[in-house]
C-alpha cells in the first residue's frame, strides 16, 4: 500500500500528470498511446469498493416498473433496498414503492427456503391489491449459497396464477453491479419476447432512464414536441401494459448505456430494432442527442424541429451559464458516479462552466468510456475505476477539489473533508436532465460550492 492505495488497485487508477505516485501514469490517456485503465473487472477483495452489489444493479433497473411486485428472496437486510432510496416517479400505479421479503432465517438456510418463497407468492396473490400481474423474485447472496430452485418456484407460480413471475438470480457475490444490470435486461427480455411478433410502428423506446425526479417526462416531452412518439419507457414510469408494446418501436434510444446497452443489443439481434446511445445531461449532449435521434429516424422535418428546439432552449439557458461562469470559473471538481456516460456529460458541463475536473471515477465505466473521459480532462486529472473511500479522499485532498459530485455513499466523504457536494444519483429531488436540468444543476453547484459554511469548516 502507498498513500492509502492498495498495490492491487494501481492499474485501475490513472494519473494523467504522471507525477510519480506509483500508480498508473496516463500520459496519452484517450489518445491510444497507453494501455489505458484496468476496468470491467470484479472488485479487489478487501478494497471496500464504492460499487453496489449484483442484486442492487438488477433492482436499479427493474424497480421503476410501477405496477410490478418485487419479492426479495433472502435475509431481510437485502430488502432494505427499496423505492425510498431510488426515487423514481410514477404517473400511474404506486405498487413499486412496496418491497416484499421472504425474510430467510437460520432454519431456512439449513432446510432450504423454496417452500417459504412459494408461501410468499401465495400470500401476495391472496392479499395484494391490485392483483399482481407481474412479480420479480430476486435471489440474493444466501440463496446463491444454499441453491434454492427459484426458477422452478417461479414457473409453478406462473402456471398456478396465470401471471408473469420472473426470477432474477442475483446473489451479490456473483459478479459486479454490471452483472446485475445484465440480469435485469434478461428479465425484461423474458417479459417482452413473447410479444415480439406485433406490427412495427413509428416511435422510439427510451432505455436506461429511471424517471428520477421526473426526468423521463422531460426527455419524453422533447421527443413528442419534435414529432417522435414514445412507445415504451424502460424502465422509468413503465407499466406491464406499455412494456410489452416495446417490440413495436422503430428505434431504441439508450440514455444510461451501462445499465441498458445489453438490452438494446438483445432487442436489435432478436427483434431487429436498431439503437443509438444518447445523453440528455448538459447543453452539448442534449443538443447532440436530439439531433442524433432525429437523424436515426431519417425524417428531415423532425431533424429541422430538433435543431430548432435545441437552438431555442440553448438560447434560454445561456444567460444562466454566463452568469454563473464568473462565480464558478476556476473551481475544481471531483466526480464519482455509476456509469461512464454520466461522467462524460458531467465533465462537459463543468467545462462549459469553466470548472476543471481534477478527479473522475465510475463504478461500472467501460474501456471506451474511459478513453473519452481521458480525452476530455486536462493533464492534472486522476481517473479511477471502482474506487474506494480511501482513494477518493486521498485524491480529493491531493487535487484540492472544491466539490464532489456523486451519490449517497459519497456524500459523507465530501462533508468529512469540508468539501462541497452535489447529489447526482437516485436520491436527487430535482431533475438534472435536459435544459431544465442544466439550470437546476448550475444553481445547485453554485449553492454548494459558494456556501459560506466551508469557510468555518475548513478553518
Ligand atoms: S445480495 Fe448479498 S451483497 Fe447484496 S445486499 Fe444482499 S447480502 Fe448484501
Amino acid at each position: 500500500m502507498s498513500n492509502g492505495i492498495l498495490v492491487e488497485r494501481r492499474a485501475s487508477i490513472v494519473d494523467k500528470c504522471g507525477s510519480g505516485h506509483g500508480y498508473g501514469k496516463g500520459k496519452g490517456q484517450g489518445t491510444g498511446k497507453n494501455k489505458g485503465i484496468c476496468c470491467e473487472r470484479e472488485s479487489v477483495s478487501g478494497a471496500v469498493s464504492q460499487r453496489a452489489c449484483v442484486y442492487c444493479g438488477a433492482r436499479v433497473v427493474l424497480n421503476p416498473i410501477t405496477d410490478a411486485y418485487h419479492i426479495v428472496h433472502g435475509p431481510i437486510g437485502c430488502a432494505s433496498y427499496t423505492w425510498d432510496i431510488r426515487g423514481s416517479l410514477s404517473s400511474g400505479s404506486s405498487v413499486y414503492r412496496n418491497s416484499f421479503s421472504t425474510d430467510l432465517r437460520e432454519t431456512d438456510i439449513v432446510f432450504g427456503g423454496a417452500t417459504k418463497l412459494t408461501a410468499a407468492i401465495d400470500e401476495l396473490m391472496a392479499k395484494a391489491k391490485p392483483r399482481p400481474q407481474l412479480i420479480f423474485v430476486y435471489a440474493t447472496c444466501i440463496v446463491g449459497v444454499i441453491g434454492d430452485d427459484v426458477e422452478a418456484v417461479c414457473r409453478e407460480a406462473e402456471r398456478t396464477y396465470g401471471i408473469r413471475v420472473i426470477p432474477v438470480k442475483a446473489p451479490g457475490f456473483s459478479g459486479t453491479k454490471s452483472q446485475g444490470y445484465k440480469l435485469a435486461c434478461e428479465a425484461i427480455m423474458a417479459l417482452i419476447s413473447p410479444h415480439k411478433e406485433q406490427p412495427r410502428r413509428f416511435g422510439v423506446n427510451i432505455l436506461g432512464d429511471y424517471n428520477l425526479a421526473g426526468e423521463m417526462w422531460i426527455i419524453k416531452g422533447y421527443l413528442e414536441q419534435i414529432g417522435i412518439p414514445v412507445v415504451a419507457t424502460i424502465t422509468g414510469d413503465a407499466s406491464l401494459e406499455k412494456l410489452i408494446e416495446a417490440p413495436a418501436a422503430s428505434l431504441n434510444i439508450v440514455q444510461c448505456a451501462g445499465s441498458a446497452a445489453y438490452l438494446a443489443e438483445r432487442m436489435q439481434e432478436e427483434m431487429g430494432i436498431p439503437y443509438i446511445k444518447v445523453s440528455f445531461f448538459g447543453v452539448e449532449d442534449t443538443t447532440t442527442s436530439l439531433i442524433n435521434v432525429a437523424k436515426a429516424l431519417g425524417k428531415p422535418d423532425i431533424l429541422g424541429r430538433a435543431r430548432y428546439l435545441a437552438q431555442m432552449r440553448t438560447a434560454e439557458v445561456m444567460p444562466t451559464i454566463e452568469k454563473y461562469r464568473s462565480r464558478l470559473g476556476g473551481k475544481r471538481a471531483a466526480i464519482f458516479v455509476g456509469g461512464g456516460f454520466k461522467a462524460i456529460s458531467l465533465i462537459r458541463q463543468f467545462n462549459e462552466l469553466g470548472i476543471s475536473t481534477v478527479v473522475v471515477g465510475t463504478q461500472t465505466g467501460k474501456k471506451d468510456e474511459y478513453e473519452v473521459i481521458g480525452s476530455l480532462v486536462d493533464d492534472n486529472t486522476v481517473i479511477l475505476d471502482d474506487a474506494n473511500p480511501a482513494e477518493l479522499e486521498h485524491f480529493m485532498l491531493e487535487k484540492k477539489a472544491d466539490i464532489l459530485v456523486g451519490g449517497v455513499k459519497e456524500r459523507p466523504l465530501a462533508y468529512k473533508l469540508g468539501v462541497a457536494f452535489c447529489d447526482h444519483n437516485h436520491e436527487r429531488k430535482h431533475p438534472l436532465v435536459g435544459f431544465e436540468g442544466i439550470e437546476n444543476f448550475i444553481k445547485e453547484i453554485d449553492l454548494s460550492i459558494n456556501s459560506p459554511v466551508w469557510r468555518y469548516v475548513r478553518g
